[in-house]
Formats: structure tokens, C-alpha cells, sequence
């Protein structure tokens, strides 16, 4: 569990505010780059106590904009920030913050979509997976349409103990829309669990921390926030490559509404499809009558460890693509069609 840091072990010199620091560089949020602001120092200093104690720690912000978390990030004492912003417009403002705080601060103006994060830190910070997290966070209040993307492709980062995570189990503190943020801590039996819950929560510890009401940005969004905190588990929930795992899950999720037996039925081709499912459910011992919502985590890794051996002795069928297979159909069925229409003479 995150335990919540304190505030202000590093005092920054007087500042004009975040506000005016959007003023003086013109830095109107972008709507369709869902840009929105906090500017209120109270509640990104709540934001930053939620990644536990950063004295002296390195730390990644993802998306820092005008600096609002940047202020509380350093006011915590760290030893090294880096800062990864896509829009050129804010680099001045973080420039002003970096000489606020001398040789703290890194700027990179770059998208964390495809920065490599595997060189970004010292190499004596690394530690055994096994250990204690490394004295490495990464915080961001990042747009939803990124932050999503951005989850799911450090979650494969944590299964492989790439990118961020070869430093060991680096800890991650990002906000989400607080629908997702549901989903991504949601329990099984609860309406809420979905893809995201178990690729989440079979790799991490995931706590929502608290929700931020939609007022609190400028410009106010649709929707509320809430802040996520995640530690990579030192043992995955599910022992399989993140990939066959992604799939399994996937194809329950497929049919949300259903019995779990029809999305189950799509990881097979269509010969043999009933057979291989019954075999798949009964072996996992789960019961086909469950809807998706009601499966726990061991019947996922009961679901995952069985596709598995079935894909061991058949190795075709770990690249069976069932919406690849509907659309070959389709197109068959759409060319006898138009090779049967009577011709015009
Ligand atoms: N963190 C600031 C705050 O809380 O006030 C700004 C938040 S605003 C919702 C999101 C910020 O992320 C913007 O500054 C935006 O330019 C930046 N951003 C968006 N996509 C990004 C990406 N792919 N890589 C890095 N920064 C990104």
C-alpha cells in the first residue's frame, strides 16, 4: 500500500502562480488535447503524498503542462525529477521551475507513448524484482485518451520487466476518468470488472485513492477524476505471457452480457470450436454458465494456465484469430454474390 508522503521537505523560492504562469505564456488549455489545469497547490501536494515518501527519490512526471504537480513534486524533496511534455508551449514555465529548483530538474520535450524510459535513471537505483520497490515514481495527470493507452502498455512493460520497470517494481501514481479507475480496481462479482480489473490487478497492487471533482480543473471537464496508485506485484496473479493472457481476457470480456462460455468459445476455430471450449471450461473447472462480472482471478488463471497446454500441443491456435476468420467469411460470402448476379448483356 501507498503510504502517504509529507509535503515541503524542499522549499521553492517565490514563484509567480501556476495562474499567472498560464497567463504570462499565453498557455490557453487545448480542448481537443483535453488539456485541463489544477491549480490549486493543495490538492496536487494530496495528488503527490498519495506515491508515499519522495525525499530524495528520482521521479518521472508525465505530462507536467503548467506545473501545478511539478511545485508539489519538488516541494517534496526530491533528489531528481524528469519531465516529459508533449506541448512545446509549456517548456518555458517548466524552465522557470527548473532554475527555481537547480540541477533537479530534466526537461525532455517528447510524447510518453514512445519515450524509452530504460535509460532515464541512474543504474544504481535498480533493484531485484524481488526487493523492496525502487526509490523510483512515476506521477502524471495525463489526458484519459493517453492515460489509458499509456496504462496498458506499462502493465506489459511490469509482466516483462521492461521499460520502467527495469529498475525494478517502479511505482506509478495516475489520475484516470473515475470510470476507469473503477474498472481498474473493481472486484470480481462487482459490474464494474472488465479487461482492464484483470490486467491490472494480476500484475499490481491497484488502490483508488481519491476522487477530484470535475470542478476542480480549469477548464472544467465532463467528468470526474480519480487518482490510481500501482505497485508491480512480486508475483504475477497469473504465471503466462502477458500476451496469451491479454487474450484470454479479452475474449471473456468480448460478450459482457453473456455467459462467459461464448466469449470463451472465440479463442477456437470454428471445427472443432464446442468440443475445444468444453474441454477448455471443464479442465479449468469453471463453470460456463457464469457471466463474464462473476469470474474470479483464479478462474482466469485456471482459464490462462489451460489455453496454454491446449496451445502447447497445438501451436496453431495461439494465432487464431476469430475476427480475422468472420471477416475472411464475409468477404467470401460478398464475392459469391457478386460472381452469382446475372450478367447484362
Ligand atoms: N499535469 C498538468 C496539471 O495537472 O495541471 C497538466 C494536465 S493536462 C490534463 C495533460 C498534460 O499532458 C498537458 O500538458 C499535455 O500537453 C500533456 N500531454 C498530453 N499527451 C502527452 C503525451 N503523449 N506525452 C507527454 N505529455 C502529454
Amino acid at each position: 500500500m501507498a503510504v502517504p508522503g509529507k509535503a515541503a521537505a524542499f522549499h521553492l523560492p517565490p514563484l509567480p502562480t501556476v495562474g499567472e504562469i498560464i497567463k504570462l505564456f499565453r498557455l490557453k488549455a487545448q480542448k481537443q488535447l483535453s488539456q485541463n489545469f489544477l491549480l490549486d497547490l493543495r490538492l496536487t501536494d494530496k495528488i503527490v503524498r498519495q506515491a508515499g515518501e519522495l525525499k530524495n527519490a528520482y521521479v518521472c512526471e508525465v505530462g507536467p503542462g503548467p506545473g501545478g504537480i511539478t511545485r508539489s513534486i519538488l516541494s517534496a524533496g526530491v533528489e531528481q525529477l524528469l519531465l516529459i511534455e508533449k506541448d512545446a508551449r509549456f517548456i518555458p514555465g517548466l524552465q522557470m521551475l527548473s532554475e527555481a529548483a537547480p540541477g533537479k530538474v530534466r526537461i525532455v520535450h517528447g510524447d510518453i507513448l514512445t519515450y524509452k524510459m530504460e535509460k532515464a535513471f541512474p543504474k544504481h537505483l535498480k533493484k531485484n524484482w524481488e526487493d523492496e520497490p525502487p526509490d523510483i515514481h512515476i506521477i502524471g495527470n495525463l489526458p484519459f485518451s493517453v492515460s489509458t493507452p499509456l496504462i496498458i502498455k506499462w502493465l506489459e512493460n511490469v509482466s516483462k520487466k521492461d521499460g520502467p520497470f527495469i529498475y525494478g517494481r517502479t511505482q506509478m501514481t495516475l489520475t484516470f476518468q473515475k470510470e476507469v479507475a473503477e474498472r481498474l480496481t473493481a472486484n470480481p462479482g462487482g459490474k464494474q470488472l472488465s479487461r482492464l480489473s484483470i490486467m491490472s490487478q494480476h500484475l499490481c497492487t491497484v488502490e483508488n485513492c481519491f476522487v477530484i471533482p470535475g470542478q476542480a480543473f480549469v477548464p472544467k471537464p465532463e467528468v470526474d477524476v480519480a487518482v490510481v496508485h500501482f505497485t508491480p506485484l512480486v508475483q504475477p496473479k497469473i504465471q503466462q505471457p502477458f500476451e496469451l493472457v491479454e487474450k484470454v481476457v479479452q475474449s471473456v470480456f468480448q460478450f459482457r452480457r453473456k455467459y462467459c462460455f461464448r466469449g470463451l468459445e472465440t479463442l477456437f476455430p470454428e471445427n472443432g470450436r464446442l468440443k475445444r471450449t468444453e474441454q477448455l471450461m471443464m479442465t479449468a473447472n469453471v463453470d460456463p454458465t457464469l457471466r463474464p462480472f462473476q469470474l474470479s482471478m483464479s478462474h482466469f488463471r485456471n482459464l490462462c494456465n489451460t489455453y496454454r497446454k491446449m496451445c502447447d500441443e497445438d501451436p496453431s491456435l495461439f494465432v487464431y484469430n476469430y475476427r480475422e476468420e468472420l471477416r475472411q467469411k464475409k468477404m467470401r460470402k460478398s464475392l459469391c454474390k457478386s460472381t452469382s448476379q446475372p450478367q447484362q448483356i
